[in-house]
């Protein structure tokens, strides 16, 4: 007797070969036997006529770590077929920290994750200290797999303390670091990840920032007694520092035969040359035998906001920043006072902020009037008889700052440029960056976009490369034992979804997160059943109970 059996399915195993058609039997949460009118009985049977059946999806750039604490399944992100996230990137974890040192975290992952406070004070208890500590917390409740890498930021911050974020580390700290690496990975650390351009919530830089190539080396070090990976974060706005990064991976990668990979890449009509570049070296650094893998997200660039809450749309607009940055009250006051508004509108630009602001849409919130939704600033600005900067902090404080505008297709947005650079053999898809940034645009159903423009609409690559592109590759990559392939005794993490449908839905706001935060969400489409582990956890539309997640074992 199986446990389940999908029946009648289109298979595409993950490896890239050709579809095929057969059942698959599922077993003790494994692939029990894959193939045509499968015999035996099962407990629960899952008919696939006209769809395919594939691998669950692998996310090797998340932010969940918080999330997964309260939501086992890291919604909406499981509903799109994914059944594996890698959180801990970009130098922040949530382990090993010294519960003195929570409030630093808190504050960067703020600065990041854009979640409100309440996500970190109520939703969880904060019981652990050490890597396996969080791991024990993460796996009481997990729907989806999880592969955590360690954050070079905290390292630091558990053995340097406050001078985590001053000074280079002296020996003896490299050393205790390197210790403390090790325990990581000892307790199932996927690799570490460390930063060069995050900042904290205070615009200082992170603790890895602050580290010389020696300590990063030595780290590097650590990670080649396992073979683990290093993930990065270079600075990825100046193409030629980027190259150099890709440079600095390659020699670590061959030095201490680690697998590297950073991330993001990229493309840009402002830019033609960068991404391009960027990838050429990584394919002459792959002929020197280094593994340095550039992540590329599928999704273009969308920031959506409103000045309720502080948004990256102002990174580059400093004043702006500090005043948004501020609790409601004094934002209130601040954006009311007529020297601030002066010095913001200054900052904006000699022309009235209409580069900066002019081309954005209203897309809503609650109180924006139904005539004005789909206008551009620029529209509502010349009908008010107001500079574009005016009617983007008027038309805001008019409705109690709930009015979101949406900043579209900022860059990475030319599937006919996105799509060959995605299907190349040295092209690692992800960067999804879910969890993060959560107030400014949808971090979910990526996957789904890749099937929609690159394999449907741009036919860039088939639907079995991209399928093994976001499986197989993935856990070759990060060495995730048995997944990433239908194939008996490996994982049973199975997406079964219509080919002819799949696509991600619509950009959407939900007050999901505790304290009732805001955040941005999209559902899947075309996505029928997913399961983990063996268990079902979302078929139909709706999420099961099944809690089967597990952190993935490491080959
Ligand atoms: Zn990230």
């Amino acid at each position: 007797m199986y446990d389940l059996l999908i029946k009648g399915g289109r298979v595409v195993d993950g490896t890239g070969r050709a579809r095929f058609d057969a059942d698959v039997a599922v077993k003790d949460g494994r692939i029990a036997a894959i193939g045509a009118d499968l015999p035996g009985e099962a407990l629960s049977v899952v008919d696939a006529a006209g769809q395919v059946v594939a691998p669950g999806f692998i996310d090797p750039h998340t932010h969940f770590d918080v999330q997964l604490l309260w939501d086992g399944a890291a919604k909406p992100a499981l509903e799109h077929g994914i059944t594996s996230v890698v959180p801990g990137n970009c130098s922040l974890s949530l382990a090993p920290l010294k519960a003195k040192d929570r409030q630093a975290l808190v504050g960067m992952f703020q600065q990041i994750e854009e979640m409100p406070p309440a996500a970190f004070t109520d939703a969880f208890e904060w019981t652990w200290e050490d890597f396996a500590g969080y791991r024990a917390a993460l796996e009481k409740s997990l729907a989806i797999n999880v592969a955590p890498l360690v954050g070079h930021s905290v390292i630091r911050l558990w053995v340097m303390g406050a001078e985590a974020n001053q000074r280079a580390a002296r020996e003896g700290e490299i050393k205790a670091m390197q210790d403390l690496l090790r325990e990581c990975l000892e307790a199932g650390a996927v690799g570490l990840s460390t930063s060069f351009v995050d900042v904290d919530e205070k615009a200082r830089p992170v603790p890895s920032r602050f580290a010389d190539f020696a300590e990063l080396d030595a780290l590097a070090a650590v990670l080649g007694e396992f073979g683990r990976m290093l993930q990065i974060v270079p600075e990825f706005y100046d193409v030629d520092l980027t190259i150099a990064r890709i440079d600095q991976l390659a020699e670590l990668s061959l030095k201490h035969g680690i697998p590297t990979t950073f991330s993001p890449v990229f493309d840009s009509r402002f830019a033609p040359r960068a991404a391009p570049r960027q990838l050429a070296r990584v394919e002459e650094q792959f002929a020197r035998g280094a593994r340095v893998w550039p992540q590329m997200q599928t999704r273009p660039i969308d920031i959506s906001f409103s000045l309720l809450r502080p948004s990256l749309f102002f990174a580059r607009l400093p004043s702006w920043m500090r005043t948004l940055r501020q609790p409601l009250a004094e934002r209130l006051k601040a954006l009311r006072d007529p020297a601030t508004v002066d010095r913001l509108l200054t900052d904006a630009g000699p022309d009235g902020g209409a580069a900066i602001f002019g081309t954005l849409v209203a897309r809503g919130g609650d109180a924006l009037p139904a005539e004005l939704a789909g206008k551009t600033v620029s529209e509502i600005a010349s009908a008010r008889g107001e500079t574009p900067a005016q009617a983007l902090l008027n038309l805001s404080l008019e409705n109690g700052l709930d009015v979101a505008f949406i900043a579209e297709s900022r860059g990475h947005e030319d599937t006919g440029r996105i799509g060959p650079m995605l299907a190349s053999p040295h092209v690692h898809i992800g960067a999804s960056d879910g969890g993060a940034h959560i107030s400014s645009f949808a971090t979910y159903g990526d996957t789904g976009y890749l099937f929609s423009e690159f394999v449907r609409k741009a036919g860039a690559m088939t639907l079995e490369e991209a399928v093994k592109k976001i499986t197989s590759e993935t856990a070759d990559i990060w060495r995730l034992k048995d997944r990433g392939v239908l194939r008996e005794g490996f994982a049973a993490d199975i997406v079964v979804f219509d080919p002819d449908t799949i696509a991600r839905g619509g950009e959407l706001p939900v007050f999901d997160m505790p304290g009732d935060g805001m955040r941005y969400v999209r559902g899947s489409v075309g996505v029928d059943t997913v399961v983990v582990n063996g268990a079902i956890a979302w078929a139909k539309g709706a999420y099961t109970d099944a809690k089967a997640g597990e952190i993935c074992g490491l080959a």
